[in-house]
């Protein structure tokens, strides 16, 4: 893949990276993914992308303001931005790619894997990565979830990256952070894999919500000051951390029907209770079931779109964790 732009030279510039990709539409086709990179004096080098999925708009809101926002002169060190990383998915609005439908976000570090989708992992996690000491990727719940907005990261690595992450998740500021094990194909686990501090978060989803735009865009630019990015020290923000994957943390759906939420995200439900209705869609002698929840905990997560099938996810729980329990090592 080729970047059109010099990423070494200060200033302010932005360009593409083809995608090369032969289709009906043309034999020599090139999808262009838009990249930007904003360098001033020395310093370290930060990557900040959003559109891995590409229903999930929040970001791409973002970084695009961002990108616009800041000045050269306010910056030490480099920042490279992406705000449409799987492009093509973005174009569609959808969350895996139209060309190969794979989730880019599973197909990271894997050359087993070939597609538009698996090159474009290939090019962040070969070409950009090497060059980087941050990365923030930003996500929400695309079309079908929405999060209360939070921090994300990975709940591994040697615990001066975990620190480092810690800190980071405490600059963003998000009221909570999600601390997950996460999976070996994705963009924050190339970014484990390469020792970079790597943040995620996920901003709302359904629709894009102001507040939520907010969240991120001070989240982000005050992450950034307090990678010393910025000509200005970060503002002290505090998260809570929220531990997920636990028995009973997600919820499905046990029959189909029209789902009726009765909770909403960032709230706290206690064991047994009630957090939604399945309404049958064809008949009228069918009571609504109830969904309860078998354990307690804050609702990260919960379905935005009201359709649902039997097995399909309605919530995720989240559970608080002390900042001292995330630095013990996993027995
Ligand atoms: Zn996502």
């Amino acid at each position: 893949m080729r970047c059109s732009i010099d990423l070494d030279r200060r200033g302010k510039h932005e360009g593409c990276v083809q995608l090369n990709h032969s289709n009906n539409r043309h034999a020599y086709g090139v999808i262009p993914l838009p990249i930007g990179v904003i360098a001033g004096d020395t310093g370290p080098t930060v990557l900040l992308t959003a559109g891995n999925h590409g229903d999930e708009y929040e970001g791409i809101v973002i970084l695009q303001r961002l990108f616009h926002d800041l000045d050269p002169d306010q910056v030490r060190g480099r920042i490279i931005f992406m705000p449409s990383l799987n492009l093509p998915a973005v174009r569609e609005y959808q969350r895996t790619s139209p060309l190969d439908g794979a989730n880019m976000n599973r197909v990271f570090g894997d050359p087993a894997l070939s597609g538009p989708t698996r090159e474009i992992a290939g090019f962040v996690e070969e070409t950009l990565i090497p060059q980087a000491d941050f990365a923030i990727d930003l996500h929400s719940g695309g079309k079908i979830c929405e999060f209360s907005p939070c921090g994300f990261i990975y709940g591994i690595g040697d615990k001066e990256r975990l620190q480092n992450k810690i800190r980071a998740a405490h600059h963003f500021g998000a009221r909570y952070t999600a601390v997950v094990e996460g999976s070996q194909g994705s963009f924050s686990a190339a970014g484990e894999r390469a020792g970079i501090v790597m943040l995620s978060a996920e901003l709302g989803g359904g629709r894009i919500q102001r507040e939520n735009i907010e969240i991120g865009y001070t989240g982000t630019a005050n992450t950034l000051a307090g990678w010393g990015l910025l000509n200005h020290p970060p503002q002290d923000t505090k998260t809570t951390f929220l531990r997920s994957g636990f028995a009973g943390s997600s919820v499905m759906s046990p029959v189909a029907g029209a789902f009726e939420p009765l909770t909403s995200v960032g709230q706290a439900v206690k064991t047994g209770e009630a957090v939604g209705r399945i309404h049958s869609l064809d008949a009228l002698d069918q009571p609504p079931v109830t969904v309860c929840v078998e354990s307690a905990g804050i609702v990260l997560g919960q379905r935005a779109q009201a359709h649902v099938l039997r097995g399909d996810f309605l919530l995720h729980l989240g559970e608080e964790v002390e900042e001292s329990q995330l630095l013990e090592p996993v027995s």
